[in-house]
């Protein structure tokens, strides 16, 4: 096809790339109609240090001090990393390790906040309406200092992806509305209950990033949503280069990659990001997060969680304060005794199995699954041997062969892992959900993943202790020099004449004037 005839196509939205293999998993989505609730506030709230991709935050306060609700309470330490903010007003009542949503069951040093129930505050952070007059670089330091990062589950401090570098200009901003997980809503509730605010962070990102053009990214399966967004896009002024394409329901669309390919038909390639073929995109609950922060100088104290799964009778999507203990919001669902579930932090795709139910809501828990046994059962029979059927390589949607990967992984074969490009897997379990073996393929990326990081951190570390060992090392001989010097100019100062011995004329001279 001619290539204006291509862009005319691509404008009018009537052609659409698509990515390779995927899956079409069933979708229970029995939150979409359903208002979003506001979840009332715990006594106590948990805020782990580190919450997001990146390095973990060090704590500003101290047992006994006030806080207000928005109230910056850990300060980021590192580039990757942004602060955390307290979720309501109260008093901080202890500082220590404590369990986070993790697979290892990890735990990471946190401040407890009691709250006094009167939810006070912070106000020190004025709007900035005329956000159009100010620098792009100060926008971001907002975004940066309000402690956001991706809402859509993968975490990424926001502000990152908000730099303008000149060797990469930003064609287009690709807002994500897809949540193609299962059971999830939160996005979808989003769109039809704040779509100007959507709009707002968007049109503050894009003159961030400098971007000419914007695309508002929806499944086929919430054209409620669609209609919502495109109704904002009438209302909004400035925003005639921003339009909503509505693409195919299929697993993993939202995954960024993908959805950059479906819309563009760009690929980013493996090392690379999207900024390096001129788009960036944003999950379209962080663009929310966005105008709060910008608009009403808000911090990220909340965000939304789909309380659902099939064992849960009263599921709904939940504004949810951060560090608000899992078990009390189940609780407040109807599910106070969760024995014999299986609860998932996360869609069931993606998500991960919660082993402590006492772990706080944090920035990356996009839902709370709780499962009945019968249905876990169903879907985890007992691991087959692998009959090299290959569905799982039509499934990939980044062209790996996950059988021999696992394989590789199982074995302890890393090399032969990554040269299977073990780390170009976006665990998205396409692989794992057509397996007719029921191999739990992901797993093993995943242990793969981990070991391979574990060899890292222990080189570094080792080398790092090389280093200052032969640092310690050379200081040590270079003081034995310096003293052996020392020792021979302090010997050759105080050496006694002896008779006889010739004396210089200048020596002479000396004696005989001191005489
Ligand atoms: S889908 Fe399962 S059984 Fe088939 S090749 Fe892949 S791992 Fe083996
Ligand atoms: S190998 Fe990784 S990217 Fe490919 S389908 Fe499996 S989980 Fe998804």
């Amino acid at each position: 096809m001619p290539a204006m005839l291509r862009k005319l196509a691509q404008r009018l939205g009537m052609l659409q790339h698509s990515f390779a293999g995927g899956v079409h998993p069933e979708m229970f989505k029995v939150t979409a109609g359903l208002p979003i609730e506001v979840a009332p506030i715990a006594p106590v709230h948990i805020l782990p240090m580190k919450q997001h991709i990146g390095e973990a935050c060090s704590p500003l306060v101290k047992v006994g001090d006030r806080v207000l609700r928005g109230q910056k309470i850990a300060k980021s330490e590192g580039y990757l990393s942004v602060p955390v903010h307290a979720p309501t007003s109260g008093r901080v009542v202890r500082i220590e390790e404590h369990a986070i949503p993790h697979p290892s069951g990890m735990g990471l040093p946190c401040i407890f906040v009691e709250s006094d129930g009167l939810d006070e505050v912070d106000e020190s952070l004025e709007p900035m309406a005329d956000w159009r007059e100010i620098n792009p670089a100060i926008l971001r330091e907002r975004v940066r200092m309000c402690g956001l990062a991706g809402l859509g589950g993968a975490v990424f401090p926001t502000f990152i992806k908000l730099i303008q570098d000149k060797r990469f200009p930003i064609e287009t901003l690709v807002l994500n509305g897809i949540e193609c997980e299962p059971w999830l809503t939160n996005d979808h509730r989003m769109m039809l209950e704040n779509p100007d605010d959507i709009l707002s962070g968007m049109a503050i990102v894009m003159h961030m990033v400098g971007a000419k053009s914007g695309i508002i990214a929806i499944e086929d399966n919430k054209p409620d949503a669609a209609t919502a967004m495109r109704e904002a896009l009438s209302r909004a002024s400035d925003m005639e280069n921003v339009r909503v394409v509505v693409l195919p329901t299929r697993y993993p669309q939202g995954s960024e990659k993908q959805l950059i390919y479906s819309l563009t038909g760009k690929e980013v390639a493996a090392g690379r990001l999207p900024m390096h073929i001129g788009v960036v995109c944003q999950n379209v609950g962080t663009s929310k997060a966005v105008h709060d922060a910008v608009m009403l100088g808000r911090t990220l104290t909340e965000r939304l969680v789909t309380v659902s799964g099939d064992a849960c009778d009263n599921p709904a999507t939940m504004s949810v304060r951060l560090g608000m203990p899992v078990r009390t919001l189940f609780a407040q669902r109807g599910l106070d005794d969760l024995s014999g579930l299986h609860l998932l932090h996360g869609g069931p795709m993606m998500g991960e199995r919660l082993k402590n139910v006492d772990v706080p809501v944090i920035k990356s828990t996009t839902g709370l699954l709780a499962m009945s046994n019968a249905t876990m059962q169903q879907a985890h029979t007992e691991e087959q041997p692998c009959i090299r059927c290959g569905h799982c390589s039509e499934a990939c949607p980044v062209h790996l062969v996950p059988n021999l990967l696992a394989d590789a992984c199982r074995s302890d074969q890393f090399d032969k892992a990554e040269n299977y490009h073990l780390f170009d897997c976006i665990e998205c379990g396409s692989c794992s959900y057509v397996c007719p073996s029921n191999i739990p393929l992901v797993h093993y990326f995943r242990y793969g993943k981990g070991q391979i990081a574990q060899t890292r951190r222990e080189q570094i570390f080792a080398e790092a202790s090389r280093k200052r060992s032969e640092a310690r090392d050379a200081r040590i001989e270079a003081e034995k020099a310096e003293k052996a010097a020392r020792r021979s100019r302090v010997r050759q100062e105080h050496a006694p004449v002896k008779t006889g011995e010739t004396v210089e004329p200048e020596a002479k001279d000396a004696t005989q004037e001191k005489s």
